[in-house]
């Protein structure tokens, strides 16, 4: 059983999905006006993992997150760069959906746009004006929020608490900045804004206007999911106003649940003050990927609870990036050690041993992860298991039936790290070649007569080259190619089963 912690009910819970086998998921998308940063990153990462382990668990998710293409700050931009707020947004979209790609998240099922949804908008606040829970003042919509006696149950606000500091609320509460003196009262917030000169705008029984924020998640979850539907996500700064708004909306114009599961992912910090744009302490997600593996960014993602504010420094990049490495050495060592098993050698590891290992580092990841998507606990798990592994394969030359007894272990580490979104097999399924460096090609080249354009062609190549020049006692060779292997930062070890290569960078 899935335990998550709900920020409704302010507790873990049995996580009991409305159909079975199935789970309904939105999770807040970003306003497109900037490339994101990489707590927003962080956000997504967070959800990213809670998906691909809910459908490792067997559960079809269907994952629906919107993008915010309509917006003060997007229509701020514009204006700067004498550009229209389609273009931007445009833009911003697609540099989105290539950072997300860029970071290992899968795109979600279906990702609407909030441009494109007008018509569910529209009807969604026509029926909230008809039930009296939102009133038209020139043009703008306002949601009336003491309508809704449940208003402030997702946030844990009390609203008499709430008008005392009012004026800062009016602006937090609209999740913009201007505020409006239309409004019946200073709670209340905008589901519909009227047009002015020079805004994009779209037709309405109001008039020429454009949307409120939190009216599009509403809308759109709806149409995608259905409601109830199961999880709502988002990052914590989301809770209040946006999804306190969202909720209100949603139940009172469907007079029933919206979400039934509420999840918040903490921020990420530098200092202990959180990233945000408008701190400008932020770091452009596909800046930090021009400089680090994006596994390993996701391993000190996912080195702090979902739920703990994060503490992100270069040391600790370098850190998750070093934890990372050890993983793949562990990876590669087998796979080296299995490519070179042999029929002759005595079975030299315990292969009963190594299987109940496999099998119980699967069942101590699904205890940690059914635990509130426990990924740090996860990843000890994993740790554990790549110990216990190096330790059984130290020092050994595997027979073939040890090669397929480590080779359960092997597999089973690198499917639940994939399960965490950290990919450590290329995509040729080849080993960790793709991180070789470029210039070990032009030393192939240049003492191998390799003419090819593939690091680890390359790197076998030289191999070759000094076997042979070895064979031929031909040491100047031999060492020039130690030496040009070294330089670039390969180790090469001699074994009795032959040289071996580990790239170490
Ligand atoms: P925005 O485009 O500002 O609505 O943000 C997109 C997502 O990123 C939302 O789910 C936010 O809660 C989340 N987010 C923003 N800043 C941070 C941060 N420093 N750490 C974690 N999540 C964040
Ligand atoms: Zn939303």
């Amino acid at each position: 059983m899935i335990r998550l912690y709900d920020t409704k009910q302010h507790k873990k819970v049995d996580f009991q999905p409305l159909r079975a086998g199935a789970v309904s998921m939105y999770v807040c998308g970003p306003t497109v006006y900037n490339r994101i940063h990489i707590g927003n990153a962080r956000t997504f990462i967070s959800f990213d993992t809670i998906r691909r382990y809910l459908e490792w668990r067997g559960f079809d998710v269907t994952f629906v997150q919107n993008v915010t293409d309509v917006d003060d700050k997007i229509i701020a931009r514009a204006a700067e760069e004498g550009r229209t707020a389609a273009e931007v947004a445009a833009e911003y979209t697609e540099a989105f959906i290539d950072d997300m790609h860029r970071a290992g998240v899968a795109d979600p099922t279906i990702r609407p746009k909030a441009t494109e949804e007008m018509d569910a908008m529209i009807a969604l606040v026509e029926t909230l004006i008809d039930k009296g829970h939102a009133y038209v003042e020139d043009g703008d919509v306002y949601f009336s929020v003491r309508s809704n006696p449940r208003y402030g149950a997702l946030s844990g606000r009390n609203i008499d608490e709430m008008e005392g500091g009012h004026r800062e609320l009016r602006a937090d509460a609209d999740g913009h900045a201007s505020v409006a003196d239309r409004k019946h009262d200073p709670l209340d917030f905008a589901l519909w804004k009227a047009a002015k000169p020079g805004e994009p705008s779209w037709p309405s029984p109001w008039g020429e206007g454009r949307p409120g924020w939190h009216i599009e998640c509403s809308a759109m979850s709806e149409k995608y999911l259905g409601l109830p539907f199961d999880i709502h996500g988002g990052g914590a700064d989301l809770v209040f106003p946006h999804h306190e708004n969202e909720c209100a909306q949603s139940e009172c114009a469907s007079g029933g649940t919206f979400a039934r599961y509420w999840m918040h992912s903490g921020m990420l910090q530098v200092n202990a003050e959180k990233m945000s744009k408008s701190l400008g302490n932020f770091l452009l997600l596909h800046e930090v990927l021009d400089d680090v593996r994006p596994s390993a960014l996701r391993m000190l993602m996912l080195q702090t609870h979902y739920r703990s504010p994060l503490d992100f420094s270069v040391e600790r990049m370098n850190e998750a990036d070093s934890a990372l490495t050890r993983i793949e050495n562990a990876v590669k060592n087998i796979d080296w050690l299995c490519s070179n098993a042999t029929d002759g050698a005595p079975d030299a590891l315990d292969a009963a041993a190594l299987n109940v290992k496999a099998t119980e580092a699967h069942a101590a990841f699904t205890d940690a992860m059914d635990d509130d998507f426990n990924a740090p606990a996860a990843l000890g798990v994993i740790f554990t298991l790549v110990g216990d592994a190096n330790a059984e394969v130290a020092d050994k030359s595997l027979s073939v039936r040890d090669a397929e007894a480590a080779m359960v272990v092997r597999d089973k580490i690198v499917e639940l790290l994939g399960v965490l979104g950290i990919e450590i097999v290329d995509n040729q399924g080849d080993g960790m070649a793709s991180d070789y460096p470029v210039e070990v090609i032009a030393l192939a080249a240049d003492i191998a007569g390799y003419g090819g354009a593939d690091a680890m062609e390359a790197v076998e190549a030289l191999l070759e080259a000094r076997k042979l020049a070895r064979s031929e006692k031909d040491w100047a060779r031999a060492d020039a190619v130690r030496d040009g292997l070294v330089s670039l930062g390969f180790v090469i070890e001699d074994t009795p089963q032959g040289a071996r290569v580990t790239y170490e960078g």
